[in-house]
């Protein structure tokens, strides 16, 4: 890495920037209101190649457009400008290690939630082992919360923007004042939905299962990389909605995003998921997950975007 974390380039309004000098207007929409779309898109460093493979480009790409379209954000970037920008400033702070790009799009200006105008972007590489701790585990011990995921009728999951994740902040904040890892939502007719930042399996007779994408969940590009991976293998994968007693039932179970890749569930409202440890499916969709992003397979390089 050339730069210090304290010191690192940011794309900001087209410019190459140190991060002190990115600056947004405080009383803007996306300060005030959340009014920004967003995504996080991982980068994973080949040694042997001595490369950095950006992973699933496109499918974030379509998701950003999509957020941004559902709430009515400018974006005035197509896809192989949001690209190029991307490239540019993960190589223009030369990172040859394992790393999240936050691309933002927001709202700027001095107008209110309602506003427009003003539409820019900002991105920022975000070396891994600076992400939440919460991902940095090898297993979690989770609740359901008692609030309810967003949904369709109010917020919809689907879009990924600054505001939904304060329902996931408060879930997140009542787990760990209950002593939990993280929590998993249910949706308003209170079926399994996701977690706060991630998407869930869970896999009973070796049958993995998990909920539908109208079922109250983010349309995870994770979520459709485990189900693909499984298939492959030979898998039978059910997407279909879960009752919450299941979660107190099932062999195995996960979450996973771009984040925290594929992370066992070891219990869920202190029921014990099956032996307590990571399970044998979850361990071998995890290790062909890795051999994936950093672009061991031959057959799923398709996926992946090399930044030098
Ligand atoms: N659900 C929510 C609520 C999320 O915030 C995330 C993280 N983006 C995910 C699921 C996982 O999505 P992805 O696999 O695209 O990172």
């Amino acid at each position: 890495m050339k730069y210090e974390i304290k010191n690192r380039r940011i794309w900001f309004k087209g410019e190459i920037l140190n991060v002190n000098d990115a600056k947004i207007n405080i009383l803007s929409p996306t300060s005030q209101f959340g009014l920004n779309v967003f995504e996080g898109i991982p980068c994973y460093w080949n040694e042997e190649e001595k490369q950095l493979y950006a992973f699933r480009l496109d499918e974030h790409y379509e998701r950003l457009m999509h957020s941004a379209r559902l709430i009515q954000i400018n974006n005035k970037y197509d896809k192989e400008e949001l690209k190029k920008a991307f490239i540019d400033i993960v190589r223009a702070n030369e990172y040859c290690e394992n790393i999240s790009v936050r691309q933002t799009l927001f709202v700027e200006g001095f107008g209110s939630w309602g506003s427009e105008d003003f539409v820019d972007m900002f991105i920022a590489p975000i070396p891994r082992g600076n992400t939440s701790a919460e991902y940095n585990k090898k297993g979690l011990n989770v609740c359901v919360t008692s609030w309810r995921r967003i949904s369709e009728s109010n917020l919809s999951p689907r879009i990924k923007c600054g505001a939904n994740y304060i329902n996931s902040r408060v879930g997140q904040r009542e787990a760990l004042r209950n002593g939990y890892d993280t929590c998993i939502f249910l949706s308003e007719i209170g079926k399994v939905a996701e977690g706060p930042g991630s998407c869930l399996f869970i896999i009973k007779n070796k049958v993995i299962i998990t909920p539908k994408l109208t079922d109250s969940v983010l349309e995870s590009i994770t979520r459709d990389t485990i189900i693909q991976i499984a298939k492959l293998k030979g898998y039978e994968v059910i997407e279909r909605t879960i009752d919450r007693t299941e979660l107190y039932i099932c062999d195995e179970a996960f979450l996973c995003g771009s984040a925290m890749e594929i992370t066992p569930v070891l219990s869920v409202d202190k029921y014990i998921v099956g032996t307590g440890n990571k399970g044998e499916i979850t361990k071998e969709l995890h290790m062909t997950y890795l051999d994936i992003v950093k672009g061991k397979m031959k057959n799923f390089k398709k996926w992946l975007t090399p930044i030098y």
